[in-house]
């Protein structure tokens, strides 16, 4: 690729617990890209919205407000940062209570719209430099159709929910199941963006591999990308 043409994008979707952001964070870091979280930024806009005592069950209310919260996003994989309105919430969205009603915020068009232009104005400014690795649910189908590597991550519920209660600090490994699969099925439901399997996508069942495994993967495809280019 020569150094004057725009980065490269690679898009990492698929569902709550499949290892994306740590395998998003790992591919940028190793190629030297950006990242970027964009559930942690859907997740941002229902602390809001819970901090400030909007129903998030009620569409209308959720979309009326959506324009208010200032959410900035760092894209350094070593350091992802959120903060909302100035102050810092990396810890505050992993909350169940932020787990169990950013599904209902997600679906409302208006926050789509919005976080979508925010999100496109970061992948922008990433392909000034290398590029960027960016997590999500809709990247490969809706924010950017036309990134060069897609992937779409999945892997057995039960794998999911034991990762992800471990990353909880030993959270109930049932629990954190049915709520997993209470997001998997309002986020495969719903009329936009719906999560999808984007056209051109690598799909890589990720329960039987390690980490490690499914990084070198992803690199290994985006190697092919810049040797093509
Ligand atoms: O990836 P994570 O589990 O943090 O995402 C939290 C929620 O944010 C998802 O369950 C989904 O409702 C929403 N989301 C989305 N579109 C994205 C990323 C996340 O709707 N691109």
């Amino acid at each position: 690729m020569s150094s004057d043409s725009p980065g490269i994008v690679v898009a990492i979707d698929g569902t709550s617990g499949s290892g994306k952001s740590s395998t998003s964070r790992g591919v940028a870091d190793r190629l030297g890209l950006r990242y970027l979280d964009t559930g942690a930024m859907y997740r941002a806009m229902t602390w809001w919205m819970l901090r400030h005592g909007v129903d998030v069950h009620d569409p209308e209310a959720v979309a009326a407000r959506c324009d208010a919260p200032r959410i900035a996003c760092g894209t350094d994989p070593r350091v992802p940062t959120i903060t909302v309105d100035g102050e810092d919430v990396a810890a505050a969205i992993r909350l169940p209570v932020v787990n169990d009603a950013v599904s209902p915020v997600s679906v409302v068009p208006e926050v789509r719209a919005r976080m979508v232009r925010v999100q496109r104005a970061l992948i922008e400014e990433a392909r000034k430099g290398a590029g960027i690795v960016v997590e999500g649910r809709d990247i490969g189908s809706v924010v950017w159709p036309e990134a060069q590597v897609k992937v779409y991550l999945s892997a057995d519920s039960s794998a999911r929910a034991t990762r992800r209660a471990a990353e909880e600090g030993g959270s109930d490994v049932g629990v954190t199941e049915e709520s997993l699969l209470a997001r998997d099925r309002i986020d495969s439901g719903r009329a936009v963006s719906p999560l999808v399997m984007a056209d051109g996508a690598v799909h890589i069942d990720t329960t039987s591999y390690t980490l490690a495994d499914v990084v070198d993967r992803i690199v290994e495809l985006v190697e092919l990308v810049g040797s093509d280019a």
